[in-house]
């Protein structure tokens, strides 16, 4: 049976969008466009501390100068259509979260700052070099696993604050088949058991987004290679929900690299390389500057496009300019 195709560009709206994350959105787009599928725009944005309140528009901007539409709007909490907003969506993760704990695979935990990091410290002393709040460590912490019923109880009621952690296993092996990497194997060991539900009641990336993907029915899953070692504990979510038979296919892209190669290009080149990397002007919030952007620089939206699409792909033949359709 084949499954329509369903793929989304899910940005966080922390700061101006630059042209890599312009290039996932792009090879998203081009893919819905070419199987007959669905693109969505999902905007991240339940990290509050990295909340830039005028990024989500000037994402949404920027897709639409480059002429990147998504196929569903759904209604919103601005009483307008369109995109998807995960901070409109906190309540119904709480209840994701709670019910991986009633079925073992997630626990609370109540650990001060203090206390993680005196954990850290002893396990450094021991030489750990990696210390992790893991299926050895997570014995000796102050959590729903070894506090007794009462203990539990009682933190409950006095309000105290806690999070939501992932109860990885210890000696499971994760396999995915990523669809440019091939085979990428992980021991459990490995990940360390992480926060799904922080202390203010908002969801961490792994889960809003592994969440959404399922509910949203995304069948592939196109990112920036900086996401790849988040994958196999997405894949641990995806089974300790019940939701691998319709975990999405993932695709992780090589990343775009400063012009000297040196390290992965990131909003900080802004400006440095003689070319710009925000598709639109962009003013800094942190300075109040304006950053150039290739809009205001005279490029046309789809010399930008055409230009990001031979960056690592060439078609094998002499074509070097390609409309959208095209590609
Ligand atoms: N919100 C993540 C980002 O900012 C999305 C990663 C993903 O596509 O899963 O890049």
């Amino acid at each position: 049976m084949s499954t329509a195709v369903r793929v989304r560009f899910a940005p966080s709206p922390t700061g101006a969008l630059h042209v890599g994350g312009l290039r996932t959105a792009l090879y998203n787009y081009l893919y819905a466009k070419k199987m007959g599928g669905t693109f969505i725009l999902r905007i991240e944005d339940t990290d509050q501390n990295r909340f830039v309140d005028t990024a989500e528009d000037y994402i949404k901007e920027s897709l639409e100068w480059i002429g990147i539409t998504p196929d569903e709007s759904p209604w919103n909490d601005k009483g307008s259509v369109g995109p998807y907003r995960q901070s409109e969506r906190k309540a119904m993760y709480k209840e994701y979260a709670q019910q991986l704990v009633e079925a073992g695979h997630a626990y609370y935990a109540f650990d001060t700052s203090e206390e993680l990091d005196a954990m850290r410290e002893r396990l450094k002393a021991a030489r750990v070099d990696n210390p992790q709040y893991n299926a050895i460590t997570r014995m000796q912490m102050k959590n729903s696993l070894t506090l007794s019923a009462e203990e539990l109880k009682s933190k409950m009621d006095a309000g105290e604050p806690y999070v939501i952690r992932l109860k990885v296993p210890r000696k499971d092996e994760v396999r995915l088949n990523d669809l440019v990497r091939g085979w990428v194997m992980v021991h459990s060991s490995q990940i360390d058991d992480k926060i799904l539900m922080k202390s203010d009641g908002m969801p961490t990336y792994h889960l809003a987004n592994v969440v959404d993907d399922h509910l949203m029915g995304i069948t592939h899953v196109i990112r920036g290679e900086e996401w790849l070692p988040s994958a196999p504990l997405h894949v641990l979510l995806y089974q300790f929900f019940g939701w691998e038979d319709t975990m999405p296919q993932f695709a992780h892209l090589p990343l775009l690299l400063k012009p000297d190669g040196n390290g992965k290009l990131s909003k900080r080149d802004a400006d440095k390389h003689g070319f710009p990397i925000f598709p639109l002007q962009w003013k800094d919030p942190a300075s109040g500057e304006d950053v150039a952007g290739f809009r205001e620089d005279g490029y046309l939206p789809d010399a930008l496009t055409n230009f990001l699409a031979f960056l690592g792909w060439n078609p094998g033949t002499e074509q070097e300019i390609f409309s959208k359709e095209e590609l």
